[in-house]
């Protein structure tokens, strides 16, 4: 049995959709199964949908009514008018509408689940009906009939002993009777039948959920890139496509931040020896890139960028140390507002945390240790990591940018940077022009 994920740029209009099925059919008669995001980018959409509600603007529905047509028009494109999938989607939509026709719940992450798991449940209402429609027989699984959760909501950690017999118990049987068995990804379900989300961009981990439960032979996950690459290719010109990686060098990749899979895909696939291929779905048969075994190869510079990073300059407001006790304090506020420390430093009276720019949870814990703190903050900066470095690569990272901190910890190197000004940039490039 292999499991595929299909992301949201591969099914993102009608002919993505007959690209997709084009690929499946290669694998006619295989055991397989299917997990697919929503259409292009719906979530973002359907995430306006919910801040509109939450907020009460009363643009809530017309947006909401925005995206719906859209999926119409697509299937329009790939279907008779008569056909049962207009009436599924179409239900399906009817569910968020009643969420909509609610005043909002206290809980803005809560909320946020109910409404957009409808992304992820529409796509693949579509392709299964497509699947079926052109005769490769598909049973339509709703996940969170397996993927049990806790109820942090939005970031939905999953129960693996629930949600492993539960797959055995469920798919099984599917694949058993014949036929592709296609669901959803992102989206899981409490104990109490309220709908969860994994995290941002958490397909990829949602198909490494059912690879591990299933005891997947492999796992696939089909981008629009040739494989995982040295650098993000939408940075960086001249990038080198990595045919092998290891699960170690992988997860040292995603948990700094490279996003061509999300951070907590491997660990599952690690434990159980399941090799992840990164392909294609736009050159399907080139052999993309292997990530499996823990045997190192040697790798080339491989570079991460993390882009609208802060620098919090934390001091004692008594202008004692900043010692053991204080540490303790700064990382409780830290962990409960969800503030992840990408790189600290620390000094006699001051410590300094480079953490991602998200502005409410940044006053959120300014507010809440100013009783003991005051925090200087710097935006508009960049976490740059380069892993398996050398002095060209870091040079050449360094053009054009001021360097607030790095560090090197074996063969990982990471700079805190900010981009020099023009003017500045300008002076200097006379400077040395002059001589
Ligand atoms: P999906 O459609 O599966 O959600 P994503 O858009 O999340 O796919 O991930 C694929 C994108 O990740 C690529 O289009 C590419 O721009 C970006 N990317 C960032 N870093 C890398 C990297 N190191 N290798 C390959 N792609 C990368
Ligand atoms: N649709 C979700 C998102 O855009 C999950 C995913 O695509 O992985 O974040
Ligand atoms: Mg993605």
């Amino acid at each position: 049995m292999q499991v595929f994920k299909f992301g949201g740029a591969s099914v993102k209009d009608a002919d993505s959709v007959r690209n997709v099925a084009g690929i499946l059919k290669n694998y006619k008669d295989q055991s397989l199964v299917i997990v697919i995001s929503a259409m292009g980018k719906t979530t973002n959409a359907l995430e306006e949908v919910v801040e509109a509600h939450m907020q009460q603007t009363g643009k809530a529905g017309e947006l909401l009514e925005a995206i719906k047509e859209r999926h119409l028009a697509l299937m329009h494109d790939l279907f008779d008018p008569g056909d049962d999938v207009f009436s599924e989607v179409n239900d399906t939509f009817v569910e968020a509408e009643w969420v909509l026709d609610e005043s909002p719940s206290d809980s803005y992450d809560y909320t946020y689940d109910q409404i957009v798991c409808v992304g992820e449940l529409v796509s693949t209402r579509i392709v299964a009906a497509y699947l079926n429609k052109i005769g490769l027989p598909t049973h339509w699984l709703d996940a969170r009939d397996v993927i049990i959760t806790d109820n942090t909501f939005r970031e939905g950690w999953v129960q693996w002993d629930k949600t492993k017999p539960n797959a055995v118990k469920i798919v099984q049987p599917l694949l058993e009777k014949g036929g592709y068995v296609l669901t959803q990804g992102f989206i899981g379900s409490t104990t109490e039948n309220f709908t969860t989300t994994l995290g941002r961009e958490g397909s990829d981990y949602s198909a490494a959920i059912f690879s591990f439960a299933l005891d997947a032979e492999s796992m696939s996950i089909w981008k629009d890139v040739p494989g995982v690459l040295n650098a993000d290719p939408r940075l960086f010109e001249h990038t080198i496509k990595l045919d092998r990686l290891s699960y170690r060098e992988a997860i040292e990749m995603t948990y700094y931040g490279a996003q061509v899979i999300h951070p907590k895909t491997i660990k599952p696939l690690q434990n159980k020896s399941i090799p992840l291929y990164v392909k294609s779905f736009l050159d399907p048969k080139a052999p993309g890139t292997e990530i499996s075994s823990d045997t190192e190869d040697t790798y080339p510079p491989i570079i991460v960028v993390e882009k609208n990073q802060s620098l919090l300059h934390i001091v004692t407001t008594d202008y004692s140390f900043v010692a053991e006790q204080h540490l303790a304090r700064l990382f409780t506020e830290l962990a409960s507002l969800r503030i992840f420390v990408n790189m600290m430093q620390n000094t006699a009276i001051s410590f300094s945390i480079c953490v991602p720019n998200v502005p409410d949870r940044l006053e959120a814990f300014k507010k809440v240790v100013a009783d003991e703190f005051r925090v200087k903050q710097e935006d508009g900066l960049e976490l740059i990591t380069i892993r398996h470095f050398n002095d060209e690569t870091v040079a050449s990272l360094k053009k054009g940018k001021v360097v607030l901190f790095e560090e090197r910890i074996r063969n990982t190197l990471q700079m805190v940077v900010r981009n020099v000004p023009v003017v500045e940039r300008r002076t200097v490039e006379l400077e040395r022009a002059k001589g």
